[in-house]
Order: structure tokens, then sequence, then C-alpha cells
């Protein structure tokens, strides 16, 4: 699946404002999130980073501003017809359902053609490593099998723009940074694909990002590549945060990197 069948697309924010019972959540946010683009949304707890995302896949309507995907303005348009997917925190399957019909529910709801369906169902779980697994039930897998199966359930839809938030936070070290990897090689391999991807963990965002928005109280702080963040932070918040006032590397091997103690292997284990 090159590309996942997906149009070319992007997203755009333009001066996208959100807010709960007048408390601003978030500020004119405006970024672009070029076609094939991995963005990280860095920030602390509470900056506003999964309000900007669920503004992107149409769970929260701006109070002003508008949300493009691709040449599309879908700032009013439902989230089913936005031609994204999304996968949260916790992985959230059907329980009483097995991996095959879990990947399938979100084709069935759109309304793919029958005789499609399983053939982007084995596409999506191969695609994760999982097409082994088709006839097995969430609790028979692993924590990290599991996201991957939330991550295949994203991608049956063939999705122009693919939602991360926080998506390796319930793994354990082992597993995220597993996980991790996997996530670098899905982008290798979806080359048409925008991801936009939140995250607490400057380890995350420094990796696997091409770019990094970085979030605080409501507003984009700052915006650049992982290189340019770290090494010319353009805000004291920025410095502090993800920069080399913070961060120290110590190495940027090939199959790990460390940054402030913190390691990370790239290999792609089990996970
Ligand atoms: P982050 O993802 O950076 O942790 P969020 O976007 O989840 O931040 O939240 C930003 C702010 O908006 C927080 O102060 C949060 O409490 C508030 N918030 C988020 N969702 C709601 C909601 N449904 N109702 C009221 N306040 C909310």
């Amino acid at each position: 699946m090159t590309g996942g069948g997906a149009v070319r697309s992007g997203i755009r924010f333009d001066q996208v404002t959100v807010a709960y019972g007048g408390n601003v959540v978030l500020d004119r946010l405006d970024l672009t999130v070029e076609p094939g683009e991995v963005m990280a949304l860095l920030g602390p707890s509470g900056s506003g980073k999964t309000t900007a995302l669920r503004a992107v896949a149409g769970f929260v309507r701006p109070a002003s501003g508008r949300v493009h995907l691709g040449d599309r303005d879908v700032t009013a348009l439902p989230p089913h017809k936005r031609g994204i997917g999304m996968v949260v925190q916790q992985y959230a399957l059907f329980p009483h359902m097995r991996v095959r019909e879990n990947v399938d529910f979100g084709l069935k709801a759109r309304k793919v053609h029958k005789s499609e369906i399983p053939g982007r169902v084995t596409e999506a779980l191969e695609l994760v490593g999982m097409g082994a697994y088709a006839e097995r039930y969430p609790r028979e897998l692993s924590g990290g099998q599991q996201q991957r199966v939330a991550i295949a359930r994203a991608l049956a839809i063939r999705p122009g723009v693919l939602l991360l938030d926080e998506p390796l936070s319930a793994l354990d070290a082992r597993l995220r940074s597993g996980m991790l990897a996997e996530l670098a090689r899905l982008h290798r391999e979806l080359p048409n694909v925008s991801i936009l991807y939140v995250t607490h963990d400057q380890v995350e965002a420094l990796t696997l990002a091409d770019r990094i928005a970085v979030m605080d109280k409501a507003r984009l702080q700052d915006c650049g590549t992982p290189q340019e963040l770290y090494r010319r932070p353009r805000t004291e918040f920025t410095a502090s945060f993800v920069g080399n006032a913070n961060l120290l590397p110590v190495t940027v091997g090939s199959g790990s990197v460390t940054f402030a103690g913190k390691r990370l292997e790239l290999s792609t284990g089990e996970a």
C-alpha cells in the first residue's frame, strides 16, 4: 500500500481559536502540515495540543478560524467526511471483536463495498506487521500489538491525514521505543500521508518528526525542524522545553539516540 491510496492533502490551521465556556484553550493557531510530513505538536499538559488535533478531526468546532485539508475547507464538515484516521492513547479496540472485525468496522461504517473489505483489512494489518493476528481477540495481544491494530484500523480507510494523540504513552519504555521505530518505518511507507503527532515527550518529537510545533498556554510558541529548535530555539520557552538548555544530546548514533539520559533504542523489536 504505497501512500495508502490516499489523496495528498496536508493540513492547514488558519487562525483557529477554540474556547470552552469563554476560556480560550487554542488561540489563533496558524500552522501548515505539508502533504506527507510528520508534524509533532509538542508541549506540556494542558497547552492545547489535543484540542488542535480534535479541531482537525472535527470533534471540536472552532469559535473562529478555518481548518483546511488540502484544498478543502473542512471547518463545518462532520468527522466521518474528512478522510482522516485517528489513534488515541488507549487503543480503544472493541474487546468482543476479533482483530479483523475491529479493523473492518470503520470500513463498514463508511460503506466501503463488501467485496473490497477483506483485502483492505489484510493490507492494513500487514502494514503494521499484524497480518498473522487477524483472528485474535484484543485480550490475546500485548499493549504494543493492540496499538498496532488501532493504527491498522485508522489506516484501513486510507486516510490522507493520520492523527496520533500520545499513541505511545500507555506503553512501557521497551514497547514505546519499538513502536517509535515502527512509526518511523510506517512514515517511510506512506509518503503521501500527513501525520499530526501529539506528544509531551521531547525525545519522541525529536526522533520522529520532520518538524515540531511547540505549544504552550494555548499558543504556538515555535515551529521548525528538530535541529532548528534544538540548536537555535527562537523563544525562551522552546529553549527550556526542547532546546539545548534542557536536553543534552549524548549520542545520535545508528540504532539509538540519547537525550539527557533518556536512551531510545531504534531497533524493530517485538512491540
Ligand atoms: P493538551 O493536549 O496539551 O494536554 P488539551 O488540548 O487537552 O491540552 O487541553 C487544553 C485545555 O483545554 C486544558 O486546560 C483543558 O483542561 C481544557 N479542555 C480540554 N477539553 C475540554 C472540554 N471538553 N471542556 C472544557 N475544557 C476542556
